[in-house]
């Protein structure tokens, strides 16, 4: 069921659910039976403006607006307890990570400190073929949250100091090789 609230504020696009089944893992949304298993399993729905049973259904009814500016996309970690409980073995996680890259694409990213995160990520993994936690921090303080982080100075100087977080990165071997992988990844994903 749809919140009376979202109704009355948002237009409905009636375009969008064709767009949805033409992006990666889209079209089965159509199996959908709401269930709620999906919603009631993710570690964070607690969080999201709406799980993803419910994005489903706002996908259905033409909610683009609501869908694509919802925290729900970035709060999503990957964890895909979602997708391994569906009782139709929907991908979730990948219809997640499908409208990510529709929501960048049309910018509806504004003051959220989740992107900052995933791109800062995504830029690491592409420089270094792994994370580098220490400045994927630093980047994301500067970038999204400066006067906050301030507070946590204190943890990260420990962590510093226990050589929990590494100074310098590593760099994967063979990076010529996972490059390729993600020109091509980002060629079959292409929206
Ligand atoms: S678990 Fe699967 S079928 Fe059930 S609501 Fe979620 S996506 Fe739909
Ligand atoms: S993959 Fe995302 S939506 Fe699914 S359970 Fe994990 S965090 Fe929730």
């Amino acid at each position: 069921m749809l919140d009376r609230d979202i109704v009355a504020e948002y237009k409905l696009d009636h375009d969008f659910l064709s767009e949805i089944y033409a992006l990666p893992g889209g079209r089965e949304i159509k199996k959908c039976i709401q269930c709620g298993t999906c919603s009631s399993s993710c570690p964070l729905s607690y969080v999201m403006d709406h799980g993803p049973r419910k994005m489903f259904s706002l996908i259905r009814a033409g909610f683009r607006e609501e869908v694509l500016s919802s925290n729900t996309i970035w709060f999503c970690s990957s964890c895909y307890t979602c997708a391994v409980r569906c009782p139709k073995d929907i991908k979730i996680t990948d219809v997640m990570y499908a409208l990510k890259r529709l929501a960048v694409k049309e910018g509806k990213t504004k003051g959220k400190k989740a992107v900052v995160l995933s791109r800062n990520f995504a830029r690491m993994v592409n420089t270094y073929g792994r994370n580098h936690e220490t400045e994927l921090m630093a980047r994301y303080i500067l970038e999204a949250d400066l006067l906050h982080a301030l507070k946590f100075v204190p943890q990260g100087w420990k962590l510093l100091v226990n050589r929990r977080l590494p100074l310098f990165p590593h760099r994967m071997k063979n990076m010529d090789q996972l490059k390729k992988i993600l020109r091509k990844v980002d060629e079959l994903g292409e929206i």
